[in-house]
């Protein structure tokens, strides 16, 4: 009996298997087919300053929206995009109409100063000439490089790699910002800080979820904020979604954050209304700060 439920869990665990790796190939399918009929739109999740709430800029943030599934999020298909190489195209589509929504806000709310950041896989980063394309696109919209930031995960800054840190020398050079996505997901050594061509550190979501419970993560969270204080970086809080934990990142000194709290991501139409209200709360005289 017992070998017969064994060989009957081996056959479900099997066809499982089996159907995951249908499933991916299915999904590969659909992709190759999405990036040439540009089925994805962009959403944009405001930063805000933490005291005031004012928009410091917006994170583009991909969606696929499939003929069946519906709005399927990236964590559903970035891998595939990633293990295929399919995240070249669709990264630079998201590129593309990241900076183009950005110079249109330029152009609607002149006297604000926002930026879009833009995640970039490493795959992606490694194309040849992938900075000068980057250059390149920001001049064809008008967009200032100090109004683009591209983030990018520890492993791929981590990496001695010359060409990478060669390429991120000529983007910082030019005045884009470069933040570490995810910070303290990975190997989060923080000697290396110090040497990372970096502006920012996005300290990761998980960090944020247990500052108001756990002591030890607390003070993670602050001798983190510290030592950024220190180098020189910027922190911007992932996934805040209450006010206790707004008021003790405001306490260590924490300035910027995004989360529930504030906003979801947003579609480009509610992200130019939300810059709107902002922009009018500025010629009343500013917002109150919450
Ligand atoms: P990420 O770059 O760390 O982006 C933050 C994610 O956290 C977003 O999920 C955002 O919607 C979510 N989030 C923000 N605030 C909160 C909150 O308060 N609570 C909760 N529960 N979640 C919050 P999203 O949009 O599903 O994106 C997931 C990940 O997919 C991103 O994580 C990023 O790694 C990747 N991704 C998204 N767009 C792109 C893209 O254009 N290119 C690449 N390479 N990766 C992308
Ligand atoms: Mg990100
Ligand atoms: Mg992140
Ligand atoms: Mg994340």
């Amino acid at each position: 009996v017992a070998k017969e439920a064994g060989r009957d869990r081996w056959r479900r665990y099997e066809s499982s298997l089996h159907s995951a790796v249908v499933e991916r190939h299915r999904l590969r399918a659909d992709l190759d087919r999405a990036i040439a009929d540009e089925a994805f739109l962009l959403h944009f999740q405001p930063i805000v300053t933490l005291t005031d709430r004012r928009t410091h800029g917006f994170e583009a943030l991909v969606r696929w929206d499939h003929p069946t599934r519906g709005m399927v999020p990236p964590d559903d298909f970035i891998s595939v995009a990633e293990e295929s190489g399919l995240i070249v195209p669709l990264g630079a589509w998201v590129l593309t109409n990241a900076v183009r929504a950005a110079a249109q806000w330029r152009i609607a709310y002149p006297e604000y100063e926002t930026y879009v950041s833009v995640n970039v896989s490493a795959r992606q980063f490694r194309t040849p000439e992938f900075a000068q394309w980057v250059l390149d696109e920001i001049d064809r919209m008008g967009l200032p490089p100090g109004c683009l930031q591209l983030e990018m995960t520890e492993s791929l800054l981590l990496h001695d790699d010359g060409e990478v840190a060669a390429a991120l020398a000529a983007l910082r050079r030019a005045g884009v910002r470069i933040a570490i996505d995810d910070f303290g997901t990975g190997f989060s050594s923080l000697s290396y800080l110090r040497r990372l061509p970096v502006d920012v550190l996005k300290l990761d979501k998980s960090f944020i979820d247990t500052i108001a419970s756990s002591t030890e993560q607390h003070a993670v969270v602050d001798t983190i904020v510290q030592l950024a204080r220190i180098l020189n970086l910027e922190v911007v809080a992932e996934g805040i979604e209450t006010e206790v934990e707004r008021d003790l990142l405001v306490t260590m000194g924490s300035k910027h954050g995004q989360g529930y709290l504030f906003s979801r991501p947003l579609s480009y139409r509610d992200a130019s209304q939300w810059l709107l209200e902002d922009a009018s709360g500025l010629q009343r005289g500013g917002r109150t700060a919450a």
